[in-house]
C-alpha cells in the first residue's frame, strides 16, 4: 500500500455574536468564529489535509466562499463530502491529527466529542483521529486572543 500524506491549515477571527464550532462541537464561549460557513476551523483543516494528500485541490476551491450554497454551511457535512470524494478516488483514511492554538477557551472538555464527531463523518475508528490544543503562551495576534489557528495532517492509503 502506497502511503500519501497531507497538510491543513485554518485561521478564523474571533467576533460577537456568533457560536463557536470546532470539531463539530458547539462549545459555550463568549466569542465565535468569523465565516463564511459555520466557522469550524477543524473541520476546514482536517479537510484541507485530507484534499492535500489526495493532490485533489483545497476547501476554497471546492466550497467557494462566494457561493451562497455554502453560506452557513455545516462543517461536518462539508468533511463527509470530502471523505466521499477520497474514497471515490480509491483512497482509503489511515489517520488524521489535528491541533488548534487558542488562548481561550480551554478546549481539553471537548477533545473526546470532537474526535468522536470527526471519526464518524471520516467513518474511522476514534483511535485514528487525535484532535491537541495548545495556546500560543501569549504571543502574537492568536496569543492575544484575536482568532485561533489549526494545523491537521491525514495520511491516505492506496491510489
Ligand atoms: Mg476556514
Amino acid at each position: 500500500m502506497r502511503q500519501r500524506f497531507g497538510i491543513g491549515f485554518d485561521s478564523h477571527l474571533f467576533v460577537q455574536n456568533r457560536p463557536l464550532i470546532l470539531g463539530g462541537v458547539t462549545i459555550e464561549h463568549s466569542k465565535g468564529l468569523k465565516g463564511h460557513s459555520d466557522g469550524d476551523a477543524v473541520a476546514h483543516a482536517v479537510i484541507d489535509a485530507l484534499l492535500g494528500a489526495a493532490a485533489m485541490g483545497d476547501i476554497g476551491r471546492l466550497f467557494p466562499d462566494t457561493d451562497e450554497r455554502w453560506k452557513g454551511a455545516d462543517s461536518m457535512q462539508l468533511l463527509r463530502e470530502v471523505k466521499r470524494r477520497i474514497l471515490a478516488a480509491s483512497y482509503t483514511i489511515v489517520n488524521v491529527d489535528a491541533t488548534v492554538v487558542t488562548e481561550e477557551p480551554k478546549l481539553a472538555p471537548h477533545i473526546d466529542e470532537m474526535r468522536d464527531n470527526l471519526s464518524r463523518a471520516l467513518g474511522l475508528p476514534v483511535t485514528a483521529v487525535s484532535v491537541k490544543a495548545k495556546t500560543n503562551e501569549k504571543m502574537d495576534s492568536v496569543g492575544r486572543g484575536k482568532g485561533l489557528q489549526v494545523f491537521a495532517v491525514a495520511s491516505l492509503g492506496g491510489a
